[in-house]
């Protein structure tokens, strides 16, 4: 079975964020004082694997774990193991994670045992004081030795970074000169306005086509076809080893290829990143429903699915989504 979407959009890729809690404060993601949900109103992790299940039957594939901070969900690896033995007897193909990377170096190794092959990490600067103003107090050595124990295991590292407008767009060569030395792809993520954090949206904001030419200058890029699922588009260059990508949701709207629906840590379903309509799933979890009327929630879901997000971001206009993007996760 192969859900689709009202636009015939094979939905394929779900991304489950596991909390709204993080231990970092990202300037663009959170706001420094943030009011995090209480437990309850979180889904523990048999309702998290009920939901999966359910997905993986209608034809989901890929599932990734995000948040907040997925690592710091306690007993996260058990729901990963879990997920894991399904690639072996369902359409389950991988399990990724998106994560900060600060908690990496204790839990690589677990990753990997459990059938984690993949993960990206988010990092926007790789000069320390920089490090810590973006996050607002994390600690960059932390990162970079958990990609070094990600790679010890064999763990392939993809780099997420976010150009903030003048935080790191005069940085950001450096960035892929370090990406490149450490043989881990990089992509270049815009500025999405979810809800309002402590800076106006509109001088946060770059458009990656500056990144994009900048680059393209000192590398000379040659697009490929390489895809991993999401909407990054990628390009190689011979002076390079690896892989850069842009994600462009602002500058370059990639919707029509969409593939991807968004479980939230309460258990609300978001057809889309960029809109605010949902089906809240937690009630019908706690409330002894059977699966099949999961799932017909879920083609409901999948039959509202909005062709496509309507960002904007201009000195006038406040951010139309009520969320915060570590409630559905990146
Ligand atoms: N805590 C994990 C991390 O940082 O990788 C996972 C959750 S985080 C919300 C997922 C991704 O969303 C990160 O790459 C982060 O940089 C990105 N992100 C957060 N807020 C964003 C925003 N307003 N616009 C674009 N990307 C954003
Ligand atoms: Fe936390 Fe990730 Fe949001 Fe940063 S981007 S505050 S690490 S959830």
């Amino acid at each position: 079975m192969q859900i689709v979407d009202q636009f015939l959009r094979k939905i394929n890729y779900l991304r489950v964020s596991v909390t709204d809690r993080c231990d970092l404060r990202c300037v663009y993601c959170m706001k420094e004082k943030m009011n995090f949900l209480p437990k309850n109103e979180i889904l523990s992790l048999e309702e998290i694997e009920r939901l999966c299940d359910n997905f993986i039957e209608l034809g989901v594939e890929k599932i990734r774990l995000t948040g907040g901070e997925p690592l710091v969900r306690k007993d996260v690896i058990n729901l990963i193991k879990n997920l894991n033995y399904k690639k072996s007897n369902t359409k389950l193909k991988e399990i990724t994670l998106t994560t900060n990377g600060s908690l990496l170096k204790k839990f690589a190794r677990e990753l990997k045992n459990n059938g984690i092959n993949r993960i990206n990490v988010s990092l926007d600067t790789i000069i320390e004081e920089k490090y810590k103003e973006i996050t607002r107090f994390g600690n960059l050595n932390n990162v970079l030795d958990g990609i070094e124990e990600a790679k010890k295991n064999d763990i392939k590292v993809k780099i997420n970074t976010v150009v903030f407008k003048n935080f790191n767009e005069e940085h950001i060569s450096d960035l892929v000169s370090w990406a490149n030395k450490n043989l881990l792809d990089i992509t270049f993520i815009e500025v999405m306005p979810m809800s309002d954090t402590d800076i106006p949206r509109h001088m946060q904001f770059v458009s990656l086509d500056s990144t994009y030419k900048k680059l393209d200058m000192i590398y000379h890029f040659e697009k490929t076809n390489y895809r991993t699922g999401g909407p990054s588009n990628y390009y190689t260059s011979r002076n390079l080893d690896i892989k850069i990508g842009f994600i462009t949701p602002l500058s370059n709207n990639f919707c029509a290829s969409c593939n991807r629906i968004r479980i939230s840590s309460t258990g609300k379903l978001y057809m889309c990143l960029g809109q605010n309509d949902f089906v809240d799933f937690r009630e019908i979890l706690r409330t002894d429903r059977g699966d099949n009327y999961i799932k017909e929630k879920i083609r409901f879901a999948l039959s509202i699915k909005p062709r496509r997000h309507d960002f904007i971001i201009n000195s006038g206009i406040k951010p139309y989504l009520n969320r915060h993007m570590n409630e559905t996760g990146g």
